[in-house]
């Protein structure tokens, strides 16, 4: 078997096209664009990159967004302030605030503090309780990134076995939750399972979210599951490959992403595609609100 190869490019294309029809469809309706502010802290190339990204793609979009960044020093009161003015701010429907931070800010303030109903990565409490009791939230958007390319493939889930590799709090266990609501039979395997191929090779759905170049060879995979690889992994020779070793998964399974190319491309694009439903969940609690007065 050759895998069928996810362009998760052009995926993102088509997303992009489905988004600015619902910006515009915003703008009729609201007489403003929805906007998103990036908060960027400190010097994280990585970081930097992501910002650009998420600005370039709002600008072709038609979103209106804007980078706060903010030095290294930042101490942790001005930036709760920061963010409490973006909070209260209603030109802003969506924070994202770039991790990693530097090590004298907390990760758990930023989700303290980020209002719920603005956190479109997801990472509050409020936003990871909803999800937990399935009810409707803003989420991770690497996670919510490979649920798109799963239903965008038709890729069957209800009593399906998905073993998922990784159990960080952005990719593998809200995964899990999502994949878990559409009724799949799901399996976290993490660092300190053992045998990790006598799970993968159940899997009608793999998905590898670890961070380890090669974690996945064709052995570990059934003949023609769909495999995801949300793995980033930099070579010395300045290439990218993900978690799964490509050229002999690609012989087994029955559709794989690449990478780079498979979910990279996706998540910045999802992330936009969650403040416009931040946006819109906003003005349907303003429409409410107003029944109400
Ligand atoms: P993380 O370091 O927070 O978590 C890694 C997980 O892998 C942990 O849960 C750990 O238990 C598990 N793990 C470690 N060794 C393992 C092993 N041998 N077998 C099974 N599980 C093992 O990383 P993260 O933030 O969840 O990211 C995971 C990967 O996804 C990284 O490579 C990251 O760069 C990439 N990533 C990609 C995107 C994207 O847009 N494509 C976005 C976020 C993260």
């Amino acid at each position: 078997m050759t895998a069928h190869i996810i362009d998760g490019r052009a995926m993102g294309a088509e997303i992009k096209v489905e988004l600015r029809n619902d910006i515009q469809r915003y703008m009729q309706t609201h007489g403003r664009l929805p906007g998103i502010v990036i908060v960027h802290v400190g010097t994280d190339t990585a970081s930097g990159v992501y910002s650009k990204t998420i600005l370039r793609i709002a600008e072709e979009v038609g979103m209106h967004a804007s980078l706060e960044q903010l030095p290294t020093l930042t101490s942790p009161d001005e930036l709760q302030t920061i963010l409490q003015q973006f909070n209260s701010d209603e030109t802003v429907q969506g924070i994202i605030v770039q991790m990693p931070l530097p090590t004298h800010l907390s990760q758990k303030m930023v989700g303290d503090t980020l209002l719920s109903s603005k956190d479109i990565d997801g990472i509050s409490p409020y936003s990871a309780g909803n999800l937990f009791l399935g009810l409707p939230s803003l989420l991770p958007s690497t996670a919510a990134a490979v649920v798109e390319i799963l239903e965008r493939t038709h890729t069957p889930l209800a009593g399906k076995r998905v073993v998922i590799l990784g159990r960080s709090n952005v990719v593998g266990t809200p995964l899990a939750m999502m994949l878990l609501q559409k009724n799949a039979t799901v399996t976290i395997c993490h660092s300190r399972t053992v045998d990790l191929a006598t799970f993968t090779r159940q899997a009608d759905v793999l998905i590898a979210a670890v961070g380890r170049v090669k974690l996945v060879t064709g052995e570990m995979v059934r003949s023609g599951a769909v495999v995801i690889d949300v793995g980033i992994n930099y070579l010395l020779n300045g290439s990218i490959v993900g978690d799964v070793d490509f050229a002999s998964v690609s012989q087994v399974a029955s559709a794989l992403t690449p990478t780079p190319g498979g979910v990279g491309p996706l998540t910045n694009i999802v992330l936009l595609k969650q403040c416009m439903q931040a946006a819109g969940w906003e003005a349907e609690a303003g429409k409410h609100a107003t029944i109400l007065h």
